[in-house]
């Protein structure tokens, strides 16, 4: 990698050369790499754009929920960790203007608080809001993307941009509006008003999660996105368990037995058997259904 010394020069980040990523993602692959905390949008911009004139390649971490890090990650990682007062998410608004760092699990404790409607529909999803509306998270209950303003992002030449809800499309976990390099850096969300039902459905949803899903367990959530078939949405879940392939074992991974469409690291897994465990997967879906199973987690662009 290209000399990092330009990193001493930038205020507001932490630069930690060669770091174990291990514990940077839920499912906890084995991973090492260059990673950079980034305390402020100013620090980020400048950071950006000294990249940009020395064709340093970054690639940027949320929670690393949704994240399969490789071994070892060949660009400069970086993850945000801005600032915020939770105070702020003690008053009821019309819009929150919230970092891109925030976890989504202090919105939901604001959403039962309130009762906001529209809020429910990222109930239990580990996530930063970023990456959340990076992947256009969702549930049963929504996508996180009807709820989205407007967004603050950092493109590659170190250039804050705003986009409006006109700007901002959706699409089933996917955003379409985030360019190559950009990083969500603020993001405004609305809601649809007050409901007293709103806090018991939250409470109801995450008691049936933590029955159908190993929450317990180091996984990235569903691997698989839920194909359509015949014209309808099913569920990857279930066709990998119609197959019969819950609990297969590939080194330490494992189908898991409680939901098909995750796959649980019971050890020290790296990148290098988590592949062929998804291929394996989509192979033998293809062969006895002939349904194509697309993934819905992303390897990390290294
Ligand atoms: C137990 C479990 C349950 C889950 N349940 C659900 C669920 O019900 N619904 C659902 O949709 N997902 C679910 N997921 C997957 C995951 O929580 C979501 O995809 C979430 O949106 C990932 O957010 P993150 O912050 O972890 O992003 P990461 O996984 O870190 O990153 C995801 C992508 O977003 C990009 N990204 C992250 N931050 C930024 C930024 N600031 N700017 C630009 N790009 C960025 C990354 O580069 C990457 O490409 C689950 C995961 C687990 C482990």
């Amino acid at each position: 990698m290209a000399n990092l010394d330009f990193l001493n020069e930038i205020e507001d980040i932490e630069f930690f050369p060669d770091k174990d990523l291990s514990n940077f993602s839920t499912l906890k692959l084995k991973s090492h790499g260059n990673f950079v905390l980034v305390k402020t949008v100013n620090a980020l911009r400048q950071l950006l754009k000294k990249c940009n004139e020395k064709e340093i390649h970054y690639s940027i971490l949320g929670w690393g929920a949704n994240l399969l890090l490789p071994k070892q990650i060949e660009s400069l990682c970086l993850k945000l960790d801005f600032e915020f007062d939770k105070k702020y998410l003690s008053e009821l608004r019309e819009v929150y203007v919230l970092p891109g760092s925030v976890a989504l699990n202090q919105l939901t404790a604001c959403a039962i608080k309130f009762g906001l409607k529209g809020w429910e529909v990222f109930t239990g999803i580990p996530a930063s809001l970023a990456g959340a509306v990076f992947m256009n998270a969702g549930t049963n209950l929504g996508e996180i993307g009807e709820l989205v303003e407007e967004v603050k992002l950092v493109n590659s030449q170190g250039e804050l941009r705003i986009l409006s809800k006109d700007d901002l499309k959706f699409s089933y976990r996917k955003n379409h509006f985030v360019n190559d390099g950009d990083i969500i850096v603020e993001v405004s969300l609305s809601h649809k008003g007050q409901s007293e039902e709103i806090g018991p459905l939250i409470k109801d949803y995450l008691k049936k999660r933590s029955q159908n899903q190993p929450l317990d367990k180091r996984t990235c959530g569903c691997v698989y996105k839920n194909p359509v078939y015949a014209n309808a949405s099913c569920h990857a879940g279930q066709i990998i368990d119609i197959i019969g392939l819950k609990g297969l074992t590939l080194g330490d991974l494992r189908v898991s037995t409680v939901h098909g469409n995750f796959i649980e690291n019971f050890g020290e897994a790296d990148l290098e058997t988590m592949l062929p465990l998804i291929e394996a997967i989509q192979e033998e879906v293809k062969l006895q259904l002939g349904i194509d199973l697309e993934t819905e987690v992303r390897r990390f662009e290294d």
